[in-house]
């Protein structure tokens, strides 16, 4: 099978020399790769700016904003059996980018944003799609009842949540995976290494139930 996989932070430019960004080491998404190449399963590996070598063996798509990583998984969904949205990609970005580095002064200075597009949703909203849809759920709180929505808003068939105090820039996390028909996976914390594992044989076994369902 083919995993598309996304990965770590994105970086929305403000001015020539300044982003924002937010707190993603990618080591899940990374993780996640390696199983899957380890289990011989081809991966399309689409990174945001972190500091991990890209998996050997994968085709990897290295892309910096929210906007280039939207085109990158669009550009290769539907050559992918599975596709796994582990990035944490900004969700506001400037409205305008300055061309010229922002001078500071002393005055209090504010920053229009705009929401960025949703990368996920909107390969979810794909009435089309053969592929097994899988998101990721960072949460601090009310894990299962945030998961469950975004599940459903998101039209996923498989939510991976976390704890996002436990998961972020750590090597351990442990899991709740909510699949589309309501069953539930708790896994137990554990090194990302083993998660990711356990990760692509759930996801493996998710898509041919899926496909199976279909010819059915
Ligand atoms: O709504 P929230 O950002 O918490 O949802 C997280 C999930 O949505 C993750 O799977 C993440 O990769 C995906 N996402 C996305 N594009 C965005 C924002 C989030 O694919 N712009």
């Amino acid at each position: 099978m083919t995993f598309l996989i996304t990965a770590g932070p994105t970086r929305e430019p403000i001015d020539p020399v300044r982003y924002i960004s937010n707190r993603s080491s990618g080591k899940m998404a990374y993780a996640i790769a390696e199983a899957a190449l380890d289990a011989r399963h081809e991966v399309i590996l689409i990174s945001g700016p972190v500091n991990l070598a890209p998996p050997r063996n994968s085709k990897f798509i290295s892309v910096s904003t929210s906007d280039e990583m939207y085109d990158a998984a669009h550009q290769y969904a539907d050559s992918s059996d599975i596709c796994v949205l582990c990035a944490a990609v900004a969700d506001y970005k400037p409205a305008e980018v300055s061309p010229l580095k922002i001078k500071k002064s002393a005055d209090q200075v504010s920053l229009a944003l705009v929401p960025t597009r949703d990368i996920l949703q909107s390969l979810g909203q794909r009435d089309d799609r053969k592929f097994l849809l899988v998101g990721f759920a960072a949460e601090t709180d009310h894990l299962e009842e945030n998961a469950t929505k975004k599940l459903r808003e998101k039209h996923c068939d498989v939510v991976v949540a976390n704890d996002a105090r436990i998961g972020m820039e750590n090597d351990k996390n442990e899991l709740l995976i909510l699949f589309r028909d309501g069953e539930k996976k708790n896994i137990s914390r554990a090194p990302k290494t083993f998660l990711a594992r356990e990760l692509v044989k759930i996801f493996q076994n998710s898509q041919q139930k899926s496909l199976t369902k279909k010819m059915s």
